[in-house]
């Protein structure tokens, strides 16, 4: 038997986008993850080699965006929580809907869809399985968004794989605890950069400006993801008292979430944070949404979705603001929107008179905390991924284990 364990990503490894992972020991192939990064055009991974078993922590895009397309060429079983297959089924119907209408190719079907959504064998926090005679994956919540995975595979030695993680309790979930392992398989999102604020100061701050942007008579806008930061948001409001309305994916993606109130923090917050919130159904509700104060629309990236009709009528009011609470993709229209002030609506660039500002609500581990998991991990050997900036983290890391910084395509040995 080969005891040697071999990795190699297939993309989202030099990047925060498109990340898949091969791992191979014990002649057993594992596939981690097998994302796209969605965007103009959306980009994909390399092909995967045939795999034993597919490990999808959470729903993410850029984690689970080609998972339907592994079943356009074979059948596949696929370990998850039964919610992140549910919000992944929403999300990759979502992404052929914006293919066609952007004109985009997307490799899989709707019937590739309904295969990987019934390939799932849904699997718990603090749960184990075991896979053959020779390992074990044991999962362990990620402290992300609902329902998301780190993964665990012990065997000889025992491997970490955190997909997205955070320390910290937010609103919506709490946060994960380090998980003693021999290798980590590290993300760096937030390599290099510390979030600048506690929490609750941050809350505070964001809460402030919607005060004086409503006072002074224009619409906040909060552009945000479906999945997790739209709930996160709705959770921040619902003692404040405003008019609020919520727009795309994120109602449906709410009613999963409470479907599934273990993964929460407290769903009787979510529920009456959603109670208290008006749900845009049509042309006439977003008419009335704007002329409320807070809208929290999709898409986070401001790439698509309803957030734009509402810009399209307020880019011109100074009096409105845009309050940007997500990581800003290179490339992406909010990165536009806060480096040069101007929006991309559908081809047609303009100006935006509206005030703009970004406020960290990261559902990721800062600077300092990733460094903090890592210890508290106290591995052998730490590979770093899915990070723009993984150079950030090599030197506090490499006194307390060896460090590996594998490019995409490249077989490295562990
Ligand atoms: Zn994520
Ligand atoms: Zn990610």
């Amino acid at each position: 038997m080969d005891n040697n364990i071999k990795i190699q990503f297939l993309g989202g490894v030099e990047e925060v986008g498109r990340l898949a992972m091969v791992l191979e020991i014990d002649n057993m192939k594992y596939l981690f993850e097998y994302g796209m990064s969605p965007g103009k055009p959306p980009k994909f991974p390399l092909p995967h080699p045939p795999v034993d078993l597919v490990l999808l922590t959470h729903a993410h895009l850029d984690h689970s965006g080609m998972i339907p397309w592994l079943f356009s060429r074979t059948d596949q079983r696929i370990l998850s929580t039964e919610l992140t297959g549910l919000v992944s089924n929403l999300l990759h119907k979502d992404t052929i809907k914006i293919a066609k209408s952007e004109g985009y190719a997307i490799p899989y079907s709707t019937t590739d869809i309904k295969e990987a959504k019934n390939s799932l064998t849904p699997v718990e926090p603090a749960q184990k399985e075991n896979i053959g005679d020779d390992h074990e994956v044991r999962f362990h919540s990620a402290g992300h968004i609902p329902g998301s995975l780190m993964f665990e595979l012990v065997g000889e030695k025992k491997i970490l794989f955190t997909g997205d993680l955070n320390i910290i309790d937010t609103q919506l979930v709490k946060g994960t605890k380090p998980v003693q392992c021999d290798i980590l398989i590290l993300e760096g999102t937030y390599a290099g950069r510390d979030h600048p604020k506690k929490r609750e100061e941050m809350e505070k701050d964001l809460l402030d400006k919607i005060d004086e942007v409503v006072k002074r008579g224009g619409v906040a806008v909060l552009p945000a993801f479906a999945v997790a930061r739209s709930q996160e948001l709705a959770l921040i409001l619902r003692k404040a008292g405003y008019n609020v309305w919520f727009d795309g994916m994120g109602r449906k993606v709410s009613k999963m979430f409470l479907k599934y109130q273990r993964y929460l923090r407290s769903a009787d917050n979510l529920k009456k944070a959603l109670d208290k919130i008006n749900f845009v159904h049509s042309d006439h509700g977003r008419k009335l949404a704007l002329k409320a104060e807070v809208i929290i629309t999709s898409s986070g990236m401001m790439d698509g979705g309803p957030v734009l009709s509402y810009m399209r009528h307020l880019k011109n009011d100074p009096k409105s603001a845009v309050l940007l609470t997500g990581y800003q993709v290179e490339g992406s229209n909010c990165r536009l929107l806060v480096d040069k002030g101007k929006l991309d609506f559908y081809g047609v660039r303009e100006k935006v008179e509206c005030e703009v500002q970004y406020f960290d609500f990261s559902a990721h581990a800062g600077h300092s905390e990733l460094i903090e998991f890592a210890k508290g991990c106290n591995p052998e050997k730490i590979v770093l991924m899915h990070s723009d900036n993984r150079e950030a983290l090599v030197k506090p890391l490499e006194d307390i284990a060896e460090i590996y910084t594998p490019k995409t395509g490249e077989l490295v040995e562990l």
